[in-house]
């Protein structure tokens, strides 16, 4: 999958490379798809829900330039997956997750595939952790209807957001950085991710 799949394509950062092959996909994923987990694809894992793309798991972890050490916040916990990859390469990671048998199902796989320090909490990602912040990066994995201006203000400064931002059916994968002078947006490539559903996302 890393090779053929996130290297021949534009994934260069090393160390992001190196912690999608430590993780192992297969135990994030239900039983009845576990032969698919290495594929470049998001797959169903309940409640009408997706783990991400390895792809695009990659691209936010790169774009997020993660540093051990660092605190992050990961909304749409999902499977648990991009948590385990972002705590692979050494921060400090809170997820939170909106449905509550999701959260718990990727308490079990954290558990399961080692990354027990991973904090699961359910809740509304949209309002982020106040008091969790300030945050160095936080990775949104379902998209915005615009910047999320709650979960900018949790970022330290410098810190940086990676959140998809537009519609429904297609978005930008948006990287900003809080500077003095407001969010900076750094970078932003087309994605599609579900719908972020919550007080500062797309309605119930
Ligand atoms: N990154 C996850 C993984 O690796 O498995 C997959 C994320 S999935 C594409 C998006 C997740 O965001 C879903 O589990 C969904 O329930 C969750 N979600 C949507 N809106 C949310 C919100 N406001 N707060 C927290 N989670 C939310």
């Amino acid at each position: 999958m890393v090779e053929h799949q996130l290297r021949r394509r534009d994934i260069v950062d090393e160390d992001v490379l190196r912690a999608l092959e430590r993780v192992p996909r297969e135990l994030f994923v239900p039983e009845r798809e576990r032969r698919r987990a290495y594929e470049d694809a998001a797959l169903p894992i309940g409640q009408g829900q997706t783990i991400s793309q390895p792809y695009m798991v990659a691209r936010i972890c790169e774009a997020l330039a993660v540093r051990p050490g660092w605190r992050v916040l990961d909304v749409g916990t999902g499977s648990g997956y991009q948590a385990a990859v972002l705590a692979e390469l050494g921060a400090e990671v809170v997820t939170i997750e909106r449905i509550a048998e999701l959260a718990e199902q990727a308490r079990a796989n954290l558990a399961a595939a080692g990354y027990d320090r991973v904090d699961v909490v359910v809740g509304d990602g949209t309002l982020g952790l106040p008091e969790r912040a300030p945050f160095d990066g936080i990775a949104v994995a379902a998209a915005a209807p615009e910047l999320p201006q709650t979960l900018y203000e949790q970022l330290r400064p410098g810190g940086r957001l990676v959140v998809p931002v537009g519609g429904q059916r297609a978005q930008r994968l948006e990287v900003i950085v809080r500077s003095p002078e407001g969010p900076a947006v750094v970078h932003s490539v087309p994605c599609r991710f579900v719908p972020l559903v919550g007080v500062e996302g797309f309605g119930r």
